[in-house]
This record gives C-alpha cells, structure tokens and sequence, in this order.
C-alpha cells in the first residue's frame, strides 16, 4: 500500500490530545516520521505510546508554543534529527472563559491570542525556512468555525481564529513562490475527549448544539485530521490559501426543508 508521507517528516503542536494527537497517529500511519510537541508531557507520552511503542520515528518535545524560545529551539531539534521537515501542523489551542466582551479580563483576552495566534506566528516562522531547505512542503493551521462566525462570549477565541485564517493566507502568499501550500482547517463541533466529558455534565447543552448541526452528530478527531493530512498530502498540491471547513455543515446557515 502507497503511503502518503513515506520519508517524509512532520511537526504537530497541540499533539497530546484530542485533533493533534488523532493527526499525529495518522500521519505516522501514512509512514511519516512525527515530532509531536505539547506543554502535557503525559499526553505526548501517551500519543508515542499509541503511535507504537519502541517506534524511532515518534520523537516528543515538551514545549509552551506562544513562547518562540522554546518553538525556535524544537524547530532547531527537527533539523538537528531529522535533517528536514515536509510538513507542519500548528495545532494547539485553548478556548479561554466565556464571558462578554465588558467583563472579559484583558490577561485572559491577551494569553488566548497568545496561545492561539502568536503560537501560529511563531510556528510559521520557524518552520518556514526549514521547509525551503527541505525544497517545499505544506502547512496546516488549525482554525475553527469561530474563524467565520462571532460566538458570543468568545472574543478572545474567535478573534484568535479569525487572525490564524489571515496569517494563514499572508503566510500562502509569501511562500507560494518557495513551494510551501499554507492552508487552514476549521472544524466545527469537535468530540475531543475535553468535549465529551463537558457533554456528559451537560447533556442538555450537547442535544441542543448537535442538533443545530446538519449533520446531526459532532465531528470525531479522526475526521478532522484526515482533512488537515489531505490538505499537507501531494493530492493537494494546488490547494494553498484556503480555510477548510469541517464541522458537518454547521455553518451553512440557512434552514432545513
Ligand atoms: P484538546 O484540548 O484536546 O487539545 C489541545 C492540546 O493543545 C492539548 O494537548 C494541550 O495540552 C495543548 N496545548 C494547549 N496550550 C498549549 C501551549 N501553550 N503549548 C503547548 N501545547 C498546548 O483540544 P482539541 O479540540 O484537540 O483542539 C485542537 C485545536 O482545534 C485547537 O486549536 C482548537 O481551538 C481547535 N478546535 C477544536 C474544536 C473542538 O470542537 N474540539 C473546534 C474547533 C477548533
């Protein structure tokens, strides 16, 4: 069987959970070597764990991605190791308080854009020059539906999201010429393991927001990495600048029959 990262090697952030653990066990499933990065050392171990135990090609950093030290360091250590990198996925996330805008603390509002964004800036940034060195390859930034939508309570979040969509198109244009594809995903309702246990509390809250899903059910972390996999892969390859959607039609707008 063909794989789609054979020899390849990737960086995903965010990778001790939910939608970076799901495309780092992807990824290496399409033969890629993974450099998984996350401030959770125990969920990056249990992501290699997953990968496959003993498997020289799952190599862990534990890492604060707003901080470009430590991003500017492990895209370092890729280069050290791996001598290249093909892929990029700037994944990790937080969603911060929901609270409106007059109430939302400005150290809440400034650690989410932080986290977020500057952590997709950083990434890029580093990750840019290697990927030339390495004659090309693609990036991925996870965004979200809040990318396109203004979910109240959630300024911080969607501002965040909305400037991951913008950077990602700024970063597509500059280095088109450099063969780099530079795209994002925005998923909608994701049923990461943080999402399920909320739901379980909440059961109410999760009828109701499944329900204004066409789809009528939440995305798996699976469904969200094979796009974002899809997006970095060869069968891509005249995709750059867009923002993918994957969230079960939840932002088609309009009504049902
Ligand atoms: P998750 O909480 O399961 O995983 C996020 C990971 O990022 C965690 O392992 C966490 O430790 C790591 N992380 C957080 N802050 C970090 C930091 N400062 N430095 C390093 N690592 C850090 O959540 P998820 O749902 O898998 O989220 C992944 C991405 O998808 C996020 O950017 C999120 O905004 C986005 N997203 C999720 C949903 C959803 O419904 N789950 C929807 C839209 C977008």
């Amino acid at each position: 069987m063909s794989q789609l990262f054979a020899k390849k090697v990737a960086a995903i952030t965010g990778a001790g959970s939910g939608i970076g653990r799901a495309l780092a066990i992807g990824l290496a499933q399409e033969g890629a070597t993974v450099h998984i990065a996350d401030r959770n050392a125990e969920g990056l171990a249990e992501t290699a764990e997953l990968i496959g135990a003993g498997d020289a090609r799952a190599f862990m950093t534990e890492l604060d991605v707003s901080s470009e030290i430590q991003v500017g360091s492990w895209i370092e250590q890729i280069g050290s190791t791996s001598g290249r990198l093909d892929a990029a996925f700037n994944n990790a996330g937080i969603t911060g308080p929901a609270l409106p805008i007059e109430n939302y603390p400005l150290e809440d509002f400034q650690r989410v854009i932080a986290v977020n964004l500057q952590s997709v800036f950083l990434g890029m940034k580093y990750q840019i020059p290697l990927i030339k060195r390495s004659g090309g390859g693609a990036i991925v930034n996870t965004a979200s539906v809040a990318a396109l939508t203004g979910p109240g309570g959630m300024s911080a979040y969607a501002a965040s999201k909305h400037g991951v969509h913008g950077l990602t198109r700024v970063a597509a244009m500059e280095n088109a010429v450099h063969g780099i594809r530079v795209n994002a995903i925005a998923p909608g309702w994701t049923e990461t393991p943080m999402v399920v246990a909320n739901s379980q509390q909440n059961p109410g809250f999760a009828a109701l927001a499944r329900n204004a899903i066409p789809a009528k059910r939440g995305g798996r972390p699976e469904e969200i990495a094979a796009a974002a996999i899809w997006l970095a892969s060869n069968a891509a390859s005249y995709v750059t600048g867009h923002m993918l959607t994957v969230d079960g039609g939840m932002t088609i707008g309009g009504f049902e029959l």
